[in-house]
This record gives structure tokens, sequence and C-alpha cells, in this order.
């Protein structure tokens, strides 16, 4: 299951993670409201669809020429024909095909100073049966193509159940990223509030890309400028406050009404199908007591 950015952000800041401000908007006029809440000067107007690759998007109904799905207001006026561009008009991005992505949300947040971009993910690792941070300092970049084309740049720590996350696994990260003194020790913590915010929430994975070095009123800070949630659904029964923050406007109406049967279907393309039925468990138990 996934959320949107603005509900991830939220959610992470929970966790001790540095964001910028921000506030969701549903019309014109809350955009307009939440950026009047924001200190400026620079505001930034973001579609939220459960898609990535939204700043280099294209609004189907705009043309090519157009702005994409993540921009830079210096005033009020600004912040007003933004999201009037963006709102009810379809997103075409990199990640979500040709058909694209109604836009129906804004989150509204304050303009960061960056100085430098990096990537920073968790997720689980199926291999080791590990919790896998994946760091690269080529942030803001489709992390495949860096996979592609650099792979040399990413750099995967895996992190042992029974120990949990410990002080070197900030210092690997940190080094990853090539960074030291205070932003190392920012870097540390942003990886603790991850991992904290991972393990309770039984998520599958968290992507931050772009964690950024940003230039604040105290100097450099280390700000979470996007984040990517999915959760294990399965789970979700005991995250009663995350399951609500599903969107069934983002979900395939055809596997939303699946899961109000609690059939697990995915929709694929093409025309082979494939039906899977059975209990790993119990076949495993026959197994054993037969053997
Ligand atoms: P997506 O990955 O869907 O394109 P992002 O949230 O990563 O969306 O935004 C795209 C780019 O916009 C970022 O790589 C960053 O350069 C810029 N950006 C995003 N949020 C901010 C912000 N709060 N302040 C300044 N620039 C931002
Ligand atoms: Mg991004």
């Amino acid at each position: 299951m996934n959320i949107h950015e603005y509900q991830a952000k939220e959610l992470l800041a929970k966790f001790g993670v540095a964001i910028p401000k921000g506030i969701a908007a549903m019309s014109v006029e809350e955009a307009v409201e939440a950026a009047k809440q924001l200190p400026g000067p620079l505001y930034v107007v973001k579609s939220q669809i459960h898609a990535g690759g939204r700043g280099k998007g294209k609004f189907k109904e705009l043309g090519p020429d157009a702005k994409g799905g993540v921009r830079l207001a210096k005033t009020l006026e600004e912040v007003e024909s933004h999201a009037r561009e963006m709102l009810g008009n379809t997103l075409v991005t990199i990640q979500t095909g040709e058909a694209g992505k109604q836009v129906n949300r804004l989150y509204i947040t304050d303009g960061a100073d960056i100085k430098k971009e990096y990537y920073l993910a968790l997720l689980v690792d199926r291999a080791t049966s590990r919790i896998a941070v994946v760091a690269s300092t080529e942030g803001g970049m489709d992390i495949e193509t860096v996979a592609h084309d650099t792979p040399e740049k990413i750099h995967t720590i895996t992190v042992d159940p029974a120990t949990g996350l410990m002080p070197h696994h900030g210092r690997s990260v940190a080094a990853a990223l090539g960074l030291s003194g205070d932003l190392a020790k920012q870097a540390a913590k942003v990886l603790s509030g991850l991992y904290d915010a991972f393990l309770a929430t039984d998520a599958e994975q968290i992507e931050i890309n772009p964690l950024a070095v940003c230039e604040g009123a105290n100097g450099d800070e280390l700000l979470v400028l996007d984040a990517k949630l999915g959760f294990d659904g399965n789970a979700m029964f005991r995250h009663k406050d995350i399951a609500e923050l599903r969107d069934l406007t983002e979900e395939d109406p055809a596997e939303v009404e699946a899961s109000e049967y609690d059939l697990a279907y995915i929709k694929l393309d093409g025309n082979i199908g494939c039906m899977v039925n059975g209990s790993q468990a119990s076949r495993w138990r026959r197994w054993t007591s037969s053997s």
C-alpha cells in the first residue's frame, strides 16, 4: 500500500526526520491559503500522485511547453496559477504510463535553497532477510538509471536485525554520501528516524529522493525533499491510522474491488492470466508431519 508524499513526510516528521514546512491542498483556494501560512519567499507547488518523476512530468491538457508537476513559485499569484494548471489535469511521468494520473491534491511547501541532492532508501532485502539501506550521491535522478550507468555510485549496507541500527551504519551512510562534521551527524539522525519509522509502520520501502543539503538560517541542513513510502498490505490491519491514508482514486478499480473481498489481485497488461491458490503454511505443516 502506498501513500502520498505529504502523508509520508508528516509520518516521517513524527520520527524526528527533518522536512520543509508544508500543507496539503485540495483546491486552488486552499493552495493559496496554505502558501500564506508558510514563511516564503519561495514556495513549491507539488502535484500529489502515487508516482515519481513528477518534476519532469508533463500535463496532457497543457501541451509540451508547459511546466511539470513540481513547480517553484515566488509569489502567491504564481502559487495560484500553478495550482489552477495542475488540479484536475492529467500528469504523465516516467512512472505513470501513457495514461497518466489525474492530480486531485497538491502539497504546498517551503522552497529550500538546495546545495546538493542525494538518494537514500530503505527496503527489505529478500536475499539476506534484512533491511537494506541504499545510499547514493546521485540524488534527484532516476535511481534505476544511476544503477544502470554508474553502479559504483550506489552503496548498499544491510542491518542485522539482532543488533538493529548501530552508530557505524550512520557513519557508513555519511561516508557513502561524502558528508562530514555536522552534516554527517544529521545524516545519521535521518537514517535512524527512517529506520525507526520503517519498523514501526511495517514498511516495505522508504525512498528519499532527494535528501538535500540546504542552506538554512543556522548553517547547512539536511532535509527530506521527497519521500515515497510503501507498506506491507498484510500488516495494515494493525495500522488503522495508516490504512486510513489509502487513496482509492490512485488504485486500479478492479484491485480495489478485489481487496473488498480480501483477494490479492494484481492487474497486469496482456492476455495471459495467472490464478494461484494455496496455503504455504498448511502445506509446510503437512509435509513436515508426513516426513
Ligand atoms: P519527483 O521525484 O516526483 O520529480 P520531487 O519532490 O523529487 O518530485 O521534486 C523534483 C525536484 O524538485 C527535486 O529533485 C528538487 O530539485 C526540487 N524540489 C522538490 N522539493 C523542493 C523544495 N521543497 N524546495 C526546493 N526544491 C524542491
Ligand atoms: Mg523525487
